[in-house]
């Protein structure tokens, strides 16, 4: 991470909880790692960012529907799904700083130091060669690019091997061998490698010898499969059909850190989409497509995107790709889309006994449906708006502002009124046209310090538009409209300002671009 993307994470926080976005958890007791609360800013934008994905899956297409299931399914649930056995990561602890680290990430970090030092001698050489540099080349024919590739390549092939086969020896002895060290200490005296399950665990009952064990869902995904059949047969559905869910999902994340990019409870917007045995590579590639474009919709920068496709494939899927956001901490996954073939319905028949098909009259048979998902964390999405939408600006009279340029349909509030004086009858203006634009749009009513200061206070919460009552509103009935990123003003009248701002700030504008 640059200097500059640093202290940018850092001053998205700080404003994050001056302005009532983000506050860190429990904070008056210190606080508890890696959980946050949401201000009275935060949970307009995180609801707008919700109605958002709703809209663009549940009201746009026919063929899905939504759910909301349970936090809490039957434990079986997740012996079936996998999660019981295999969601789990490998960690290590440093004895002399105490420090827990996730030991793959320890070796991927010490690879991608290498991947680094390739990406210098390719810098060097495209200097040196100019124009005739060939990039291609020179990575297939330079010695020490070619020395540093054997290595990655190696050290590639033994992690993937220790964490497929769960074996933690070759995992620890690939760290002692490599010379990793802890990057806080720099001490290599290493525990050896644990698993460490990241489900939270709880019990269901009050007497100790009816509690049973469950889980805190660490996917929302199984709720929509385990109401499968349930939606189809009660919603007549046929396939190709999706079922979407918004909900909160826990992971005792063994390292949870920047900010709310990793935190132990999140939450997520996920949709599966059931469709034909054979087909699921063409709706993949299709949900990969429609997925981009949504995200491009709110305007963050065509550049801040990219496709990361998995070249590890999970033993149930037969695609997979990230959609990965340049944070200021670097580009990192914002959405996973998987072809997930048939593996969690069949899981499910075989563990609870019961059939999860599909019976498909133009075939006259049935069958178990495949599942392409789309997965995203609202928490993630909610930091990519925030970064991007942070700007500090120097007036040309040389003072500085702070906006947080929202798209106008998502941020918290859309409109201020702002009373040019607290005198004159103005105030009472300004409240008539509160109690009309109320029934519309979140408003505030600001009418405290010069309006210079109130239009900054508005900047810095991201309001598209203020509204400014003056002497020639008592004549004429028209006020100020003040535009935040241009800080243009345009005159215009009281009785057009509903459809004026309901125009500007609907939703509808983000959805027709889809
Ligand atoms: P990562 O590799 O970053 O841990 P993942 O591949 O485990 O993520 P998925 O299981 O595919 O993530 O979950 C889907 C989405 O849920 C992710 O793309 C991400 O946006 C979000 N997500 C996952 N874990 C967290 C977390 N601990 N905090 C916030 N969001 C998360």
């Amino acid at each position: 991470m640059s200097q500059s993307d640093d202290n940018l994470l850092k001053k998205v926080i700080a404003h994050a909880k001056e302005y009532g976005y983000v506050f860190p958890s429990s904070e008056i007791y210190d606080g508890l790692s890696a959980t946050y609360d949401y201000g009275q800013y935060g949970v307009e934008l995180k609801n707008h960012l919700k109605q958002y994905w709703w809209q663009a899956m549940v009201q746009l297409h026919e063929n899905i529907v939504g759910i909301d299931a349970a936090i809490f399914m039957h434990p079986t649930t997740w012996k079936a799904s996998g999660h019981v056995d295999a969601f789990i990561d490998p960690l290590i602890d440093n004895k002399d700083s105490g420090k827990r680290y996730r030991a793959d990430q320890l070796v991927e970090e010490y690879v991608a130091k290498i991947e680094n030092k390739i990406t210098k001698e390719e810098l060097k050489a495209a200097k040196r060669f100019g124009e005739d540099f060939d990039l291609d080349q020179f990575r297939s024919t330079n010695p020490r690019v070619l020395q540093y590739q054997t290595k990655i390549d190696s050290i590639n092939q033994r992690l993937k091997e220790a964490m497929e086969q769960g074996a933690l020896n070759d995992l620890k002895t690939l760290i002692e061998e490599l010379g990793i060290a802890d990057p806080v200490s720099g001490s290599r005296n290493w525990t050896d490698v644990r698993q460490f399950n990241l489900m939270f665990s709880t019990e269901l009952g009050s007497l100790a010898e009816e509690s049973n064990k469950i889980y805190l869902r660490p996917e929302t995904a199984q709720g929509i499969f385990v109401n499968f059949l349930n939606v189809q047969k009660s919603g007549r559905m046929r396939i190709p059909f999706g079922i979407a869910q918004i909900g909160k999902a826990f992971r005792n994340e063994i390292i949870a850190r920047q900010f709310i990019f990793r935190m132990r409870e999140f939450e997520q917007m996920e949709m599966q989409f059931f469709v034909k045995p054979g087909e699921e590579l063409n709706w993949y590639q299709e949900w990969k497509e429609k997925r981009m474009k949504w995200h491009q919709a709110l305007g963050l920068g065509a550049d801040n995107y990219r496709f990361h496709d998995h070249l590890n494939l999970a033993h149930y899927a037969n695609a997979a790709c990230d959609i990965e956001f340049k944070f200021p901490m670097g580009f990192k996954e914002l959405e996973g889309i998987h072809s997930r073939t048939d593996f969690d319905l069949k899981a499910h028949e075989q563990h609870s006994g019961k059939k999860l098909q599909f019976f498909d009259p133009a075939e006259n048979k049935n069958y178990v449906p495949y599942v392409v998902e789309t997965s995203i964390g609202l928490d993630r999405l909610f930091l990519a708006l925030l970064s991007k939408s942070y700007t500090e600006e120097t007036l040309e009279d040389g003072s500085q502002r702070v906006v947080l340029q929202l798209p106008a349909s998502l941020a918290p509030v859309k409109v201020a009124i702002l009373p040019l004086v607290n005198k004159d009858g103005l105030s009472e203006k300004a409240q008539v046209l509160f109690d009309q634009l109320k029934f519309h749009f979140l408003c505030q009513f600001d009418a405290k310090d010069a309006i210079g200061r109130r239009y900054r206070r508005q900047d810095a919460i991201g309001t598209p538009y203020c509204i400014t009552v003056d002497h020639q509103t008592l004549e004429d009935n028209t006020v100020t409209l003040r535009h935040r990123d241009t800080m243009r003003q345009e005159r215009v009248s009281t009785e057009s300002l509903t459809s004026v701002l309901q125009e500007k700030c609907s939703l509808q504008k983000l959805l027709q671009q889809l």
